[in-house]
């Protein structure tokens, strides 16, 4: 399985517009974040989640030539904004694309995106499949995927485990019995916005108990907030085995 981050940062993303900050100015590349996004490579098959509004960049930089499936987290507009460049791959594909979501973000999309579900559609619009997802395992084209229910405020959110990978975004609370879900992953990636606290997401010191519960081997820290601070010098202050993750950063298992 090979994963690679296509977005790690918050919904505004980094730099942040009309922001001066030393974060929004650093020329370190590993500062410089769109929306959070993940495209995972497993079984010969090509996953994504989330198309946040940074969709169509994050496709072309990475140089994703196939999508055999998207899954949503949840219907926040940094995770479900580019969806119309789904184009780009019906064309290529000659197919509809598969989207996995639960049913509110089924309906959020049916809002957001109503020309795409018309009875009678306008040619060249989105061509897509919706499957419906819930608390139970599935199956996306084959690929075992177990979901995880974390709270973001009030609001539920899906993670997502692929074998020993697990990934969870925009997050402040996990329920006990969802985080025996994720107990054995060798890599957990985890939100965490910035130092202080937040009222939907985890802060990095509550991130960094999530990961000492759970203990995988390595654990990245995703959907980062310009008030984290450089990433440069946030790496320093974590424990050996938790790293920021930063946008084109590949990782294997
Ligand atoms: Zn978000
Ligand atoms: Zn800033
Ligand atoms: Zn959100």
């Amino acid at each position: 399985m090979q994963v690679r981050f296509l977005g790690t940062g918050t919904s505004q993303g980094i730099p942040m517009i009309a922001c001066s900050c030393e974060v929004c100015a650093s020329q370190d590349t590993r500062d410089q974040r769109l929306r959070v996004s993940m495209h995972i490579q497993v079984q010969g098959k090509s996953f994504i989640i989330d198309t946040g509004p940074d969709f169509r960049q994050q496709i072309l930089r990475a140089g994703i030539k196939r999508v055999d499936a998207v899954l949503f987290t949840h219907e926040h507009k940094d995770h479900t904004a580019g969806l119309d460049d789904i184009r780009g791959f019906n064309f290529a594909q000659q197919s509809a694309i598969p989207l996995y979501a639960r049913a509110q973000v089924i309906e959020q999309l049916k809002r957001e995106f109503a020309y795409a579900f018309d009875e009678n559609k306008y040619p060249g619009v989105p061509e897509i499949d919706v499957y419906e997802i819930d608390g139970q395992p599935f199956s996306v084209q084959g690929v075992q995927v177990t979901p995880i229910f974390v709270k973001h405020y009030f609001l539920d959110v899906l993670g997502f485990r692929f074998g020993d990978f697990t990934y969870i975004t925009d997050a402040n609370f996990i329920a006990d019995e969802e985080l025996e879900k994720i107990k054995g992953s060798k890599i957990l990636v985890i939100n965490a916005l910035r130092k202080t606290t937040h009222i939907s997401h985890f802060t990095l010191d509550e991130a960094l108990a999530v990961i000492a519960q759970v203990q995988p081997e390595q654990a990245y820290i995703t959907h980062i907030s310009h008030m984290m601070g450089l990433h440069d010098s946030v790496q320093q202050e974590l424990p050996p085995n938790v790293f920021l993750a930063y946008d084109g950063l590949s990782l294997s298992l």
